[in-house]
């Protein structure tokens, strides 16, 4: 057993990982089946035409909102798509509840929209951003495997 081929990327080299740079190709962006799961409050679901599979929570999706408000927050705090607001130290925590959309709805045919519970509606999520988001373990573990690549090729 060798891991010869598992390079780790430092840390600071990995922030710095420009994903929008990866062209994505005509299928990867086109949703084959998208399921909002409301009532189940669990979040978004969506099979791609290139058969891949993506799914975020509610939760996940508020703190990615692609708004020019949110996203230019997130810059300054230095954070990813998706990641919560660093809580500050509280004596006495305040309980936010999860955020969830009062409802969703499509725009156009190449995103979709959702209201938020906490007057929120701003973001226009288009497909081609959810899919450079995803957060399948493949996806999430994208850069990692971009070295590994390198050196493995695929005879199928
Ligand atoms: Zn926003
Ligand atoms: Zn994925």
């Amino acid at each position: 057993m060798s891991h010869e081929g598992i390079r780790f990327v430092p840390k600071q080299e990995q922030e710095r990982t420009d994903q929008e740079s990866q062209p994505l190709s005509r299928l990867a962006v086109k949703p084959e089946k998208v399921r909002v799961l409301m009532t189940e409050g669990k979040g978004l679901e969506i099979d791609w035409a290139d058969g891949h599979k993506s799914a975020w929570s509610f939760a996940w999706l508020r703190e990615a909102c692609p708004c020019a408000t949110c996203v230019e927050e997130r810059k300054a705090d230095g954070r990813k798509p998706g990641q919560p607001k660093p809580q500050p130290a509280q004596l006495l925590p305040v309980y936010t509840p999860p955020a969830k959309p009062a409802s969703a709805h499509p725009v156009g045919r190449y995103a979709i929209q959702f209201n938020w519970l906490d007057g929120h509606s701003g973001g226009i999520y288009s497909w081609e951003y959810l899919r450079r988001v995803c957060q399948c373990p493949e996806c999430a573990g994208a850069e990692a495997k971009c070295a590994e690549a390198k050196g493995e090729q695929k005879n199928a």
